[in-house]
């Protein structure tokens, strides 16, 4: 036997080829051994069917927040799950210290460790994570996470400092967990762009992988704009949520974090989740203003599928906020014209009870974030066929350009040598999207209702099938990966 499994029959979806190739999938070993029409099944332990479905590589869903709501170990367990349900296969989560997730603060050292040991052996996909330097001694850190633990990518959230996560927590300390006199602000993430570039310096044949990633909002424009809507009160629901974190406060931010990576010195900015016409905007000015950052501009399936009248309820409050219509249909140009660099799904199970708050309508007290790994892949390729989009960018979108920017050469696509982690789609299936058929523990989601044209089935993971006719099978075999991985 020279093959370990054989997936006969599938349509390969490759990132550098326009057009599906029908072929053969030979796995040894948990790489894929060989791709090509008339592959010997003698050959072969294992022997699936492919059944002409498309085989799309695994999905890298460089955004995901497990344990962000619920404890680190019972969200790997069940949204790894999920992930595998929408063909993801590998899932980079943002990870930091302070409130929700572990709750604690302390150096990462400290930190790191237990967040490993609560992940271990409980994934049904593999997974890293990017670590957010909220403090001082943080920013001391990054060399030895990037040698001791292979982080290679790192965060800002930009509007914490003085805003919070949900806009109601305006004291640092006890949200932040950060040391007395310690403040998160522009000059913390000055000097955050400085560490990274250090370790940059530090480690050059890893340079091209070592990154910062930054969620662009502004506080104060939105403490003066929530504070606005909510004395007007005219607006509810999912727009009140847009209006009170209006566009320009991403565009402001976007200016200031690029002016900041340029006086630093850091080429490989990440511009996350941006939510509409005037974050693109701004991020294509600074593109112009800057060419020599390598910036690379993320959007959510959320901010390309929903807008603020289509997703189902407020569960669809998220940061940056869902916007109208008009924003979704500019990130749609933007997209096809090659402007955006990935799509990720911002997974962050936030439970009904979790979620909602006092009254249950009322947009303002309720939870930020919501789940959608499982939707990513069907959505995409649902959304992208109707406006044009080749199935070969939607591989680029959501495999192959987050797996080369954040350290993962040994995933991201159906080549030989690489990670056997594909996705069979049926892309002639139309089926409607219910909560309840999610193996998150979510209970709700934005999308309820939603008509989507094409569903996995199968995946695999390192060769070994994670979900088989729409169920997830076996044992959680998803694996730490240590970046850069193949090394
Ligand atoms: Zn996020």
């Amino acid at each position: 036997m020279s093959y370990d499994l054989l997936v006969q029959n599938v349509r390969v979806v490759r990132h550098d080829r326009p057009e599906p190739e029908t072929a053969d999938i030979a796995v040894t070993d948990g790489k894929i051994a060989k791709v090509a029409a008339g592959i010997d099944p003698a050959e072969a332990r294992t022997v699936v069917d492919g059944g002409g479905k498309l085989a799309f590589p695994g999905v890298v869903d460089a955004h995901q927040h497990w344990g962000i709501y619920n404890p680190l170990s019972e969200d790997t367990a069940s949204e790894s799950r999920a992930s595998a349900q929408g063909g993801v296969t590998t899932g980079i989560t943002y990870m930091r210290t302070g409130q929700y997730y572990l709750n604690k603060g302390g150096p990462y050292s400290e930190f790191f460790p237990e967040v490993l040991q609560a992940s271990e052996g409980r994934a049904y996909v593999d997974y890293a994570f990017h670590l957010a330097p909220m403090m001082k001694q943080h920013i001391e850190e990054i060399p030895s996470l990037v040698r001791d633990h292979g982080v290679t990518s790192f965060k800002i959230f930009m509007f914490y400092g003085s805003h919070g996560l949900h806009g109601r927590s305006t004291d640092q300390s006890s949200f932040l967990m950060t040391p007395e006199g310690e403040r998160y602000d522009f000059a913390h993430f000055e000097f955050v762009m400085r560490g990274v570039q250090k370790a940059r310096e530090e480690f050059p044949e890893l340079a091209d992988q070592i990154s910062l990633s930054l969620h662009c909002e502004t506080a104060e424009i939105m403490s003066a704009y929530t504070k606005m809507v909510e004395e007007e009160g005219t607006l509810t629901g999912l727009a009140a949520y847009s209006a009170s974190r209006p566009p320009h406060s991403e565009g402001l931010a976007v200016s200031i974090a690029s002016y900041l990576a340029h006086e630093t010195g850091l080429p490989t900015i990440n511009l996350l989740h941006l939510s509409g016409a005037k974050a693109m905007d701004a991020a294509m000015r600074m593109s112009k203003a800057f060419p020599h950052i390598d910036f690379r501009r993320e959007v959510t399936v959320g901010h390309l599928l929903a807008d603020i009248t289509t997703a189902s309820g407020i569960g669809g409050k998220v940061n940056p906020p869902l916007r109208p219509r008009e924003d979704v249909e500019a990130l749609w140009e933007h997209l096809l014209e090659g402007n955006i660099d990935w799509v990720v799904s911002d997974h962050a199970c936030c439970r009904d009870e979790v979620k909602f708050g006092e009254p249950r309508d009322d947009v303002f007290v309720a939870k930020s974030g919501f789940g959608g790994a499982e939707y990513l892949l069907p959505g995409m390729v649902s959304e992208g066929r109707k406006r044009g989009l080749p199935y070969s960018r939607i591989a680029q979108l959501i495999s192959w350009n987050p797996a080369q920017r954040f350290g993962l050469p040994t995933k991201g696509a159906i080549i030989e040598g690489l990670d056997a982690d594909f996705a069979l789609v049926d892309d002639d299936s139309t089926w409607t999207v219910r909560a309840e058929e999610s193996e998150s523990t979510q209970e709700y989601t934005p999308f309820e209702g939603f008509e989507l044209t094409a569903a996995v089935t199968d995946t695999f993971l390192r060769g070994a099938q994670i979900l088989e006719g729409g169920k997830v099978v076996g044992e959680p075999g998803g694996r730490y990966l240590f970046r850069p991985t193949g090394k």
